[in-house]
């Protein structure tokens, strides 16, 4: 059966009967179809049985209908009452089954859709820089940083609100905590791994694996030069090892930005700074982050030094804890390994730690393998905080693909 011929002589009139509702699902699936990816998952589902419904369209069409919104299998129902525009659809529970099938399937299954959904990116991003001659930068601030291909490790607890396979209690309630990893240059996501909900959040095991996943998942011409990030206190030895490893690989280029745990040695590091030390940190337009101060002037707009508050400052702990009196603090780790601090202003009423009461800041540090040796913006401490902070905008770009 032809699974990719519905679009062939499909035209665009305004003039017809009936309405046509999620209309933008024609153009969606018919992006699956020139991508490659419903053929891939075509062959990669590929069965000896005689199905009515290929796999490959089914599996492709439920894609599409996770991009207008669906958010439960029923959902699928956007596509299947689609007849007249999309041809024959399967149905609700051909999607259940399908879904079945290539979780019995186990992980040869997961691994041959794995490998057709990388084929397709491969093929979308040469359409990407065929039409625009490159991958979007990443945004670090106001700058944009070109040539390098953003990753982004998460873990993130979700709520699960009836008994499903792994939902275990977590510390927000109940349900599972994946860890995924995102491409911050286009916003998609590149790799998952659910977890139960008892997951930790510092896994190593499974940290190295989704980075090496998610690299896999790039096509193999923007591996050259990465960027990987990872927020929470991520960084263990094995992870930062294996980042390490990996980026000292001949040709290649992979700077790493890791949260990092605030413990005791931290603490007397971040003691010891003198105040000249802290720079100011900049938001996401590359400004400064100011509020107004209790007890400002009127105007809102004033020029008076004591009507503002720095927000949030950067500084780096690195030669403090190495070159200390008590020795290098961070022997064991990789030489390359600096360690920044970035201090903020909690929201008024914020619950504040013993030692974030002592001056009033909340701290949060991460370790970057960045060259001391570079120069120009991206050396910039409020410009190494900015690039540790592209996840925030990850997660929003995930809540509005629609951009
Ligand atoms: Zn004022």
């Amino acid at each position: 059966m032809n699974t990719t011929g519905w679009s062939r002589g499909l035209e665009v009139t305004a003039d017809g009967e009936g309405i046509v509702s999620h209309a933008g699902l024609a153009l969606l699936r018919h992006l699956t179809d020139k991508t490659g990816l419903t053929a891939g998952l075509s062959r990669a589902l590929a069965s000896a049985r005689l199905l009515i419904h290929d796999r490959g369209r089914v599996t492709s069409d439920l894609a599409c209908a996770i991009a207008d919104g669906a958010e439960v299998i029923s959902d699928f129902r956007v596509m299947s009452d689609q007849g007249e525009l999309f041809g024959p659809v399967a149905s609700v529970p051909t999607a259940w089954r399908t879904l079945d099938e290539i979780a019995a399937g186990g992980e040869r299954a997961l691994g041959r859709v794995t490998s057709a959904v990388n084929t397709a990116r491969r093929q979308a991003w040469a359409g990407i820089e065929a039409r625009h001659g490159a991958l979007p930068g990443i945004r670090i601030a106001d700058r944009t940083l070109q040539g390098v291909t953003c990753i982004r490790l998460d873990a993130t607890v979700t709520q699960a609100h009836s008994d499903k396979e792994l939902a275990e209690p977590d510390f927000k309630g109940f349900g599972h905590h994946p860890l995924l990893s995102y491409c911050d240059n286009t916003g998609e996501p590149l790799a998952g791994m659910l977890r139960k909900g008892s997951a930790g959040s510092n896994t190593t095991a499974d940290h190295v694996k989704m980075a090496d996943a998610a690299i896999a998942a790039l096509p193999p011409a923007f591996r050259r030069r990465l960027m990987v990030t990872c927020d929470g206190a991520g960084a263990s030895h094995g992870l930062i090892a294996h980042l390490d490893k990996l980026a000292a690989r001949r040709g290649y280029q992979l700077i790493y930005s890791v949260g990092w745990e605030l413990g005791e040695r931290e603490k007397r590091a971040i003691r010891q700074v003198p105040e000249a030390a802290w720079q100011i940190a900049i938001d996401t337009r590359g400004e400064v982050r100011e509020r107004r101060a209790d007890g400002a002037c009127g105007d809102l707009q004033c020029g008076h030094r004591k009507c503002w508050i720095e927000e949030a400052h950067v500084s780096e702990l690195t030669g403090l804890l190495r070159q200390g009196p008590e020795g290098d603090r961070l022997a064991g780790w990789p030489a390359s390994m600096r360690v920044f601090a970035r201090r903020e202003r909690p929201h008024p009423g914020a619950q504040l730690t013993l030692f974030e009461a002592e001056d009033g800041y909340r701290y949060s540090l991460w370790v970057t393998n960045l060259p001391v040796t570079l120069r120009g913006w991206r050396a910039n401490p409020a410009y190494v905080d900015a690039a540790h902070r592209v996840h925030a905008r990850v997660e929003d770009g995930i809540l509005l693909p629609a951009s």
